[in-house]
């Protein structure tokens, strides 16, 4: 609702014409739309309406470079989610973020300089909230489409000032020890040149995990933790891929859940505000990627794959009725718009200072019910409605990284 009013009532219409659809009930014209009552409260029953209640677990979804002209591509699932709110993204010393930077604000509640993930500016490690959620005895995972070792994951799991030290995030990110991680990468968790002997892969094994290399052995895996590495580097689109060797990002998500969601109620971990679950975070970064190649053909279809992803994680809030699903962007790419036709129109292949979306859906919904934040605060807001807020913020390496201070190391 906290958008310009035409963004919210084409979006509303939107979600309305899809729910009549749905029902049988045939495309009605926009404008002219006869909203039944059904409609409107299959709207309002959609979501559950009593939010009062704090989340037993959070599911973070972050479509890479997706601003509004991406969503408008299509994004039903998305685009019903019941608060929405806009996000700026800008980084330290710069209106434009790339996505370590934007990543580490949301995993830490710190702004942070470009290339630098889950640090300060001046390369102070930062306590992430996924860090905290495990530490308070939750469940964690991290899905992506690309490197697992790319910045948007690993500013959840790794503390490196360069964005580029892959090899050194993977290993990182083996010692956070989330219990799932799913995606690409495996080039950086192989034997290389300076650790032949004992690769990530092989600490990885060393830690407990189970490690998969396809859909099938994905679909087939039972036990945490789980590393599910399915391409060297980023995984192809997602019309592009093998389905036979890497898994949509729907089929990561699912099992994802399956997972966490079991283990989470075999420990039930309780915390001085209650229950406490898992913490998951689900990133398409082919929209980025097909945003840099001003790919029309391809924007909408990766679009729908991270839509469809989010309708997997919405089904089983909307079961479990203990899941807050939230869905935004680290910065918006391409400056994209899309006109009446439906034509879409790239201003540039570099990413842009403009806000992003967020959409909120299950208990704790409210807290984003605001007109506007910044992207710090998705850091912040996550872990109030963990009841991690006080621990989160107090950590030391939190607490001593406050904003730039000249001479402060
Ligand atoms: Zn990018």
């Amino acid at each position: 609702m906290k958008r310009t009013p035409l963004r919210a009532s084409l979006l509303i219409t939107a979600c309305i014409t899809l729910l009549l659809i749905a029902g049988g009930i045939g495309a009605p014209t926009l404008g002219a739309l006869p909203v039944s009552p059904a409609a409107l409260s299959a709207v309002t029953d959609a979501s559950p309406s009593a939010p009062a209640r704090r989340p037993v677990n959070v599911i973070l979804f972050i479509g890479d470079g997706m601003g509004y002209g991406q969503l408008s591509l299509g994004a039903p699932a998305i685009a019903c989610m019941p608060i929405q709110t806009r996000v700026t993204t800008h980084a330290l010393g710069g209106a434009v973020t790339d996505s370590a930077a934007a990543a580490t604000a949301m995993a830490t509640g710190h702004k942070t300089t470009r290339r630098h993930v889950g640090v300060d500016e001046f390369g102070r490690r930062l306590t992430t909230v996924l860090e905290a959620v495990r530490d308070a005895g939750g469940l964690t995972g991290l899905v992506t489409n690309a490197a697992l070792t790319s910045a948007t994951p690993a500013a959840f799991a790794a503390h490196v000032s360069d964005r580029r030290s892959t090899r050194i995030i993977a290993a990182q990110m083996v010692e956070t020890r989330p219990d799932v991680m799913l995606g690409g990468g495996a080039a950086d968790f192989l034997p290389g040149t300076y650790d032949r002997s004992h690769p990530p892969l092989e600490q990885a094994k060393d830690a407990g995990y189970e490690v998969v290399f396809d859909s099938a052995s994905l679909a087939a895996a039972q036990r945490l933790p789980l590393l599910g590495l399915f391409a060297g580097d980023s995984l192809d689109y997602h019309l592009a891929r093998d389905p036979a060797q890497q898994p949509s990002l729907a089929q990561m998500t699912a099992k994802a859940i399956e997972l966490l969601s079991a283990a989470a109620d075999q420990a039930a971990t309780a915390t001085a505000a209650g229950r406490l679950g898992f913490f998951l975070v689900v990133e398409n970064d082919l929209i980025d990627i097909a945003c840099h190649d001003n790919d029309a053909l391809i924007l909408p279809t990766e679009v729908t794959a991270l839509d469809e992803a989010v309708a997997v994680a919405l089904e089983f809030s909307r079961t479990d009725g203990r899941t807050l699903v939230l869905v935004t962007a680290d910065h918006e790419t391409g400056m994209v718009t899309v006109d009446e036709r439906g034509e879409i129109s790239f201003g540039s292949d570099e990413h842009s200072a403009w806000e992003v979306p967020l959409f909120a859906e299950g208990p704790g919904q409210d807290l984003f019910d605001v007109d506007l934040i910044d992207n710090t605060d998705i850091a912040m807001l996550i872990a109030q409605a963990l009841g991690l807020y006080s621990t989160f913020v107090e950590t030391p390496s939190n607490s001593a990284a406050t904003p730039a201070i000249a001479g402060a190391r």
